[in-house]
């Protein structure tokens, strides 16, 4: 869920089944040294917001209709709301599926419905576009980054990072299993380059960043 829906929507449904939330926040701000109710607000987003809202609010009135346990110490709430709600996901995901000769199958080929596709970062790509793979580019850091797929489990992960970018064939490379600093991998980035325009990295860094 985006911060706005933390704050103004998860939060308050929240307080409005545990009512003694908003008290509590507010002694801790007022004794010494105590916490700001948005720095607390903050590191209770930090650990919901891959959470989407809809799943979020469902734990708050499972755990409010006793359906799961209070955890003692309104704290822990957060974790234990992100418990929940990722029990739930866990069931609604979709059941593996196996061919003739029990090999699974997928429904979706890019991101062997994970949602994410691991992908060489772009300012990796637009570097190594420009200057080729030196030895100097080697010894330094290569980036990657993941991406939402195109897919139905990709757009659950594209709801809980709104400002990311989606995995676009033409404008991402991905990455196989041996990662950044496989030479196989490396050489297939060159050919792919060669065929594709690699991102303009000035216009993606910011919505990168948090996937580097
Ligand atoms: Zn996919």
């Amino acid at each position: 869920m985006t911060w706005d829906e933390f704050r103004q929507q998860w939060y308050p449904e929240h307080c409005a089944c545990f009512t003694g939330i908003p008290a509590w926040m507010a002694k801790l701000e007022k004794s010494p040294d105590g916490p700001a109710t948005r720095d607390i607000l903050k590191s209770w987003y930090g650990v919901l917001r891959d959470v989407e809202l809809r799943e979020a609010v469902r734990a708050s009135h499972r755990m409010h209709s006793g359906e799961i346990d209070e955890p003692c110490g309104f704290d822990r709430h957060p974790a234990a709301i992100r418990n929940a709600a990722g029990i739930q996901r866990e069931i609604s995901r979709p059941k593996p599926i196996y061919d003739a000769d029990g090999n699974q199958t997928y429904a979706c080929p890019i991101c062997f419905d994970g949602g994410m596709v691991h992908v060489w970062h772009p300012a990796t790509v637009a570097e190594i576009a420009r200057r080729g793979i030196t030895d100097s580019i080697r010894n330094r850091s290569l980036y990657d980054c993941a991406l939402p797929c195109t897919c139905k489990m990709g757009d659950n992960y594209a709801r809980s990072f709104p400002r990311s970018p989606r995995y676009d064939p033409k404008r991402a490379c991905i990455i196989g299993i041996g990662g950044v600093s496989d030479r196989d991998e490396q050489t297939r980035l060159l050919e792919w380059i060669e065929t594709h325009k690699p991102f303009q990295p000035a216009n993606y860094e910011n919505a990168f960043a948090e996937f580097a």
